[in-house]
């Protein structure tokens, strides 16, 4: 393991914000020069071959990477695409479905779409 990929790692290990490959790169980039973004896609994708990190998943946008392994979902804003954990044991015991195609189902996570509270029009006070 290189200098740099332990500067990645120390880097991601912690992190709540479900970083892009390009957001660590800009964040590490800093620190690290001549860390190139390929690297950052190599050492994430071998996190999550290890069982070390997940992807997440955005329909239409970048693959975001998450250091919890851990069993849980996510909000996401739609206005910003700022992705937040929700840990939730009633989503936690779903049934996997079993499919009379076939399918396998494995594992689940689950993404509620909407906006963050920075995001979401401020409450007014009713009179
Ligand atoms: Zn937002
Ligand atoms: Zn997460």
């Amino acid at each position: 393991m290189t200098v740099q990929r332990r500067a990645l790692l120390a880097e991601f290990v912690g992190r709540t914000d479900h970083p892009t490959v390009d957001a660590l790169h800009a964040d590490i980039g800093r620190a690290q020069a001549g860390l190139n973004r390929a690297t950052v896609y190599r050492t994430l994708e071998t996190l999550v071959e290890l069982g070390l990190a997940r992807r997440v998943a955005v329909h239409g946008a970048a693959c975001r990477y998450d250091p919890c392994v851990e069993r849980h979902h996510h909000l996401l804003c739609e206005r910003c695409g700022a992705v937040e954990d929700v840990f939730d044991a009633a989503l936690d015991a779903l049934r996997l479905p079993r499919p009379a195609s076939g399918f396998v189902a494995r594992d689940f996570s689950v993404l509620f779409t909407g906006l963050c509270a920075g995001c979401a029009p401020r409450r007014t006070k009713a009179h």
